[in-house]
């Protein structure tokens, strides 16, 4: 076994009760038994789907973590593949909650935290993945110069100059992907046509740190968290309101861990959708398109964002939506989080594919989603057989 030689504390001890509470049910093999509508989309679990072996399914995980608790393990590149495979899309934790409430998600994200810890297994592009958001805030190797390149023509307000009621946390894949800044454009476009009182920060806004938290680099994310959750409570404003999954869940969900925020955080969708039941926005043109959603796992099983989404879309004319086998908290992966995108980018691409697979199998010609980065995911694949679009794209267009 290996000794923890940079730290006294060991992750695991957290969560041992956990993961000797496993009782190798194999629930966290498939959706929700009630819930099977389609033998070809039954499964949940991502990693475990695509390497079969029951290592790379939680019920896997929790006896990797016994194996190591107890010192009858050893870190090997297998057991590098199987720890970093994951894409912590939590749809184990969905089911085995359901099942007997034990957490299997707190033990994957515990085991990297060791691994991490222990220097032993960091898989590739890792410490390239590190090094950007240490040098440049963001993941995507970009100058902060550039962070603000999808606004150049807009003239929005600045939190820190003028008195605004809300703060739009873009993101750095919104802000950085040319072929994304479309849906940071549209953002700040509907709300300032509903009269949202809100501002941005430019090129000054921060990585929220989501990434370095899913690798299980928990000191460089604490460093990078406490620094935008400092500037983010210097801002007088009572809403937080992001595009990413990614972003909204650790705002909302881990940063109470670390001192909290001082405002509340909500998704671009869940403003729409109340911008829509206040009149606000009105909806008038008609959007002639098939269309099924795919929930983000960071917005829907992470912060339980699943009817904001389908009450929109129900809202649009002209639309008609039909439900993916697969869906809220059965939703599967797009494949990208985790920081599996940057570590094994063809497993990452398969799982997408397998979305859009399943996408197309409704008969939809669009796949709507509600998170840049699973956007870039799902429409990154090769000759994907549907459109990949944002859903306040499809907003905009209705509002003419
Ligand atoms: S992780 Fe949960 S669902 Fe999976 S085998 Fe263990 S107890 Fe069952
Ligand atoms: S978080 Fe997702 S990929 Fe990871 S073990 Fe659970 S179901 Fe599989």
């Amino acid at each position: 076994m290996s000794e923890l030689t940079r730290n006294p504390f060991d992750p695991l001890m957290q969560v041992q009760k956990d993961a000797y509470r496993c009782g190798k049910c194999m629930l966290c093999k498939w959706i929700d038994h009630n819930e099977m509508t389609d033998s070809e989309f039954m499964a949940i679990c991502p990693s475990g789907a695509r390497f079969r072996y029951e290592a790379y399914y939680a019920s896997g995980r929790q006896e990797i973590a016994r194996g190591l608790l107890e010192g009858t393990l050893d870190y090997t590149d297998g057991l590098q593949h199987v720890l970093f495979t994951c894409t912590e899309c939590g749809g184990c934790q969905a089911v085995c909650a359901d099942a007997g409430n034990k957490n299997p998600l707190k033990t994957i994200v515990a085991l990297r935290e060791r691994a991490f810890r222990d220097m032993i297994a960091t898989p590739p592009g890792y410490e390239t993945l590190r090094k950007s958001l240490q040098n440049y805030e963001n993941p995507w190797q970009q100058p902060r110069s550039r962070r603000d390149a999808w606004m150049r023509r807009m003239r929005l307000s600045d939190p820190r100059r003028e008195k605004v009621e809300a703060l739009y946390f873009v993101g750095c894949t919104a802000a950085y992907d040319p072929k994304l800044q479309e849906v940071a454009r549209i953002t700040a476009e509907i709300l300032t046509r509903a009269g949202v009182s809100f501002g941005v920060l430019g090129r000054d806004e921060l990585c929220c740190g989501s990434t370095l938290l899913r690798i299980g680099d928990w000191e460089t994310y604490e460093e990078m968290a406490q620094r935008n959750r400092e500037l983010l409570n210097s801002l007088d404003v009572g809403r937080i309101i992001t595009s990413c999954s990614g972003c909204n869940s650790v705002l909302r969900e881990e940063y109470p861990e670390i001192g909290g925020l001082s405002a509340e955080v909500a998704h671009s969708l869940e403003i729409v959708d109340e911008l829509i039941q206040a009149g606000k926005i009105k909806l008038k043109k008609q959007v002639k398109k098939e269309v099924t959603y795919h929930d983000p796992c960071h917005l829907g099983r992470y912060s339980g964002v699943y009817d904001a989404p389908r009450r929109i879309l129900e809202a649009i004319p002209g639309l008609e939506f039909v439900e993916m086998p697969r869906n809220r908290q059965n939703a599967f992966c797009c494949g990208a989080g985790g920081g599996v995108r940057t570590a094994y980018p063809e497993f990452s691409n398969w799982v997408a594919a397998e979305r859009v697979r399943e996408a197309a199998s409704t008969g939809s010609t669009m796949l709507v989603t509600a998170c840049p980065f699973c956007e870039q995911n799902l429409g990154g694949i090769k000759k994907p057989k549907v459109e990949v679009v944002d859903i306040l794209k499809l907003v905009r267009q209705s509002m003419g």
